[in-house]
């Protein structure tokens, strides 16, 4: 299975890193080594001193597809959670200055805690979902889906241009303002909604 991920997907989020607002989907690909569940911890790696959370909504294909439109988009993903897109800003901003790219800085082991997820028919709309991360008891990022640049839809339609969509393969759709460092013992908490589906340390 495959990992497509939004980058820059909200503008509060692309304003904070200061980069310019993307004209269509900034996507990259996390490998399934990347995917931590069941409330595993994250073991802070050696190679960044700066690292990063970004919670996400994510969601899971449900059905293989190739040339999606975006009208037909809801036919292709049945569940979501919540993950966090982990980001090693350092070794990012380094590889971003010399035009290389990203995969160092989010795609190692670990990268993509991912929440249990929930079917999309218990869920009211898909684009007007409230979501948040909590660190340590206090609430460090809040989103809503309806605030993204690109729809869920959108990056169906968008990605499926490029590559098959398999049942199974996780779609995260890019994170809101709010991001910053973690540390060790660090207590994060994911919701969406006020449904905690996501709980896990650092280490
Ligand atoms: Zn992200």
């Amino acid at each position: 299975m495959k990992i497509i991920c939004a980058g820059l997907n909200y503008r509060q989020h692309t304003i904070e890193l200061n980069w310019p607002f993307p004209s269509e989907p900034v996507i990259f690909l996390k490998p399934d080594s990347s995917i931590i569940k069941n409330n595993k911890p994250f073991f802070l790696p050696g190679f960044s001193s700066d690292i990063h959370y970004e919670v996400e909504i994510v969601a899971k294909i449900s059905k293989l597809g190739k040339g999606i439109g975006a009208r037909y988009a809801y036919r292709y993903f049945d569940e979501i959670t919540v993950g966090i897109d982990i980001t090693a800003r350092d070794v990012q901003a380094r590889l971003r200055k010399e035009g290389h790219p990203w995969e160092l800085s989010k795609c190692f082991d670990g990268a993509a805690p991912l929440g249990s997820f929930i079917p999309v028919t218990d869920i009211r709309d898909v684009n007007n979902l409230d979501f948040r991360l909590d660190i340590n008891g206090t609430t460090v990022q809040k989103g809503n889906t309806s605030d993204m640049i690109f729809s869920i839809a959108d990056l169906i339609e968008f990605s499926s241009k490029y590559f098959t969509l398999k049942t199974g393969d996780l779609i995260f759709t890019g994170t809101p303002p709010g991001v910053g460092p973690l540390k060790r013992n660090d207590h994060l908490v994911a919701y969406i909604e006020n449904k905690p589906l996501l709980d896990f340390y650092i280490k």
